[in-house]
């Protein structure tokens, strides 16, 4: 393929795994609107690439991002519908809400007030989603300053209601209890009737990110905001397991992302060689070494040294000596026929072997999410069918 030629790293997204995660996503939630996230580049898939190919997917009526320079993204990459800003935005860009047709996430009075001028100054309704404190302890409004809210509503009659009650679990993806769920979702209820009460009832709810939403009907309302799920990956072990557990079928999500490289060198090394930085790795025999363009600055976890494998003709070769800034070596030893230029998968399957964001995760102990989100943007996407 001539791209391949063309790139000795790149990541591959497949267009057909990441509508078939959608489907599962809509079927398991039954045609609930649905808010895809794609903060932190898309989780490190590539914003502009995922959004180009969301944006004729008649399932996903929302796009979630954190900041404002993402929301801007998705409207260049062509995104016309519905776009909901999670993380905080300065009152000086208040403007950008306008401009960009954004629905913020409203935790704070300050900017509600300053968004509420600008309304009434543009004459121009603004569709606003209240985050509510339930036990996260993170961005949410407490049922104390409720009123508080209810007032600036009241004064800006731009702003109308807000349009949305959302929340965000603290505990649902990495136990199997779910207790401190459900009593969030009892606070959850018990404020929005609060918001009844003041006259600024929401429209739509919205709860449920992955885990509630592949677990937990009652977290649905009208809207559920997935994101780890929509790119294949299992929001945790916890969540697979119970999922599985009530017989839920092992197909439901396809990893999008496959990470690849290429043998760039090869070398044969004698016995009692140190591999890389720190003389940290120490070979015993005659050794073949690989060395493969990806480093740290590309997004491949240090923590990785020593520790995981990278796949060349379908096979596992151990990663050598510690990953560099660029660059890292791989043992090829018992790997039979490597030639330079030779695929190198980080991310993926080759042959029929597979390494997973949760293998990496594992071996660099941390979580896939981490793992997905860190995969440097300058590295080239390919989308594949
Ligand atoms: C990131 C995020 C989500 C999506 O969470 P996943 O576990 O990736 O599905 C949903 N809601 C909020 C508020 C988030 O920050």
């Amino acid at each position: 393929m001539m791209v391949k030629a063309k790139h000795l790293s790149w990541i591959e997204l497949s267009r057909s795994a990441l509508r078939g995660n959608i489907d599962s996503l809509a079927s398991l939630t039954n045609g609930k609107l649905m808010a895809v996230c794609v903060k932190a580049n898309a989780y490190g898939h590539g914003l502009k690439e995922i959004v180009t190919t969301l944006k004729d997917n008649p399932q996903v009526d929302y796009l979630t991002v954190h900041s404002l320079q993402e929301a801007v993204e998705c409207r260049e990459a062509g995104w016309t519908k519905n776009i909901m800003l999670l993380g905080p935005m300065s009152p000086e860009n208040v403007e950008a809400v306008f401009e960009y047709d954004l629905e913020p996430v409203v935790f704070d009075r300050q900017f509600l007030t300053s968004l509420g001028k600008a309304a009434d100054r543009h004459k121009k309704n603004v569709r606003t989603h209240l985050k509510l404190e339930t036990g996260t302890n993170r961005q949410g409004i407490k049922e104390s300053e409720l009123p508080a809210f209810a007032e600036i509503y009241r004064k800006h009659s731009s702003l109308k209601k807000p349009y949305g009650a959302s929340m965000h679990y603290a505990n649902i993806e990495d136990t199997t209890s779910h207790d401190y769920a459900e009593y969030q979702l009892k606070t959850f209820r018990r404020l929005v009737k609060t918001m009844q009460t003041l006259k600024i009832k929401p429209n739509i709810r919205h709860t449920a990110s992955s885990a509630a939403s592949i677990l937990f009907k009652k977290t649905h309302f009208e809207m559920v905001r997935p994101g780890i799920s929509v790119y294949g990956h299992w929001p945790s072990k916890e969540t697979y397991l119970s999922y599985r557990l009530r017989g839920g079928q092992n197909d439901l999500f396809h990893p999008v992302l496959s990470w690849k490289t290429r043998v760039t060198q090869i070398k044969n090394l004698p016995a009692d060689s140190f591999i890389g930085y720190g003389c940290t790795y120490r070979t015993t025999s005659p050794t073949r070494l690989a060395v493969v363009p990806v480093g740290y600055y590309d997004g491949y976890d240090r923590e990785l040294s020593n520790q995981a494998y990278v796949l060349v003709r379908g096979k596992r070769a151990p990663v050598r000596g510690r990953v560099c800034m660029n660059l890292m070596m791989a043992d090829i030893t018992d790997i039979k026929g490597v030639r330079l230029h030779d695929e190198a998968v980080l991310i993926g399957r080759s042959g029929k072997e597979t390494i997973s964001a949760e293998k990496l995760a594992d071996w660099a102990n941390t979580i896939n999410y981490e793992i997905l989100a860190r995969v440097s943007s300058h590295t080239p996407r390919v989308i594949v069918p």
